[in-house]
């Protein structure tokens, strides 16, 4: 099965005119406990399923789906995928969670303009974007998952329910769309976004023993230099107000 790394599988977005988030799938293979982090763009359910399986992963093995936040990048294929794994959770930070619960996809489509943008040219309904959570991450959790050990960090400003998963272990970090590769951040302009809030994120995350950086977007890492979050949170610093 191709690792990224021990108990991490990696499939990359496939990026449209709009991007595709990478889904990563984090368990030991044996334990028939994974979980997908992120689900993609409208219409990328169906890759994200058969990538899974090519990869010799079985759909019942599959327990949750976690989400770093719900951007429609990020949430577009939930359904798709839930038709194809229907008993696999979903877990949200509360933050973004209430909203989805309640049809409020403000969050999902960040801004008024790409909001009808994107319902007229994916045929989208108004209760596109309404779910039930399973669970509603707090931020702090230390989530004991297909034999692996996952702290929960709620990072918001790029979203205000961004959350990172953290193994300490093996030093994995996947931040969602809070940092990225090559000194990238993640845009802070969207609904419930903001820049002095993610400046205090990704100082957070510097703090954080790192090796493998594995984003929302564009490029893994893996072999993270020493620093290269913080340094990339103390360029950004003066940027974010
Ligand atoms: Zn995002
Ligand atoms: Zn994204």
């Amino acid at each position: 099965m191709p690792e990224i790394t021990e108990g991490v599988y990696f499939i990359p977005g496939q990026d449209d005119f709009i991007p595709d988030a990478h889904v990563y799938v984090i368990g030991d293979a044996g334990s028939q406990d994974l979980s997908i982090i992120d689900a993609g763009l409208m219409g990328k359910g169906g890759y994200k399923v058969q990538s899974i399986q090519k990869m010799g992963i079985r759909l019942e093995d599959i327990k949750r789906i976690i989400m770093t936040h719900t951007h429609l990048d990020h949430i577009g294929c939930l359904s798709e995928i839930r038709e194809r794994i229907p008993h696999a959770e979903l877990w949200v930070h509360v933050v973004e969670a209430d909203p989805l619960e309640k049809g409020d996809d403000r969050t999902v489509y960040g801004m008024e303009m790409f909001r009808s943008m994107c319902q007229s040219q994916y045929g989208l309904g108004p209760d596109a974007f309404t779910f039930t959570v399973d669970r509603k991450l707090q931020g702090g959790e230390t989530l004991d998952i297909g034999a692996m050990t996952w702290a929960v960090l709620h990072v918001p400003g790029h979203s205000a329910g961004s959350v990172a998963l953290y193994h300490a272990e093996n030093k994995v970090l996947i931040p969602g769309d809070v940092v990225y590769a090559d000194y990238a951040i993640g845009r802070f302009d969207l609904h419930g976004a903001d820049g002095a809030t993610l400046k205090n994120s990704l100082m957070r995350l510097g703090e954080l023993d790192v090796s493998i950086l594995l984003p929302g977007h564009n490029r893994v890492v893996k072999d993270v230099p020493e620093g290269y979050i913080l340094s990339t949170a103390r360029q950004w610093a003066p940027y974010l107000g």
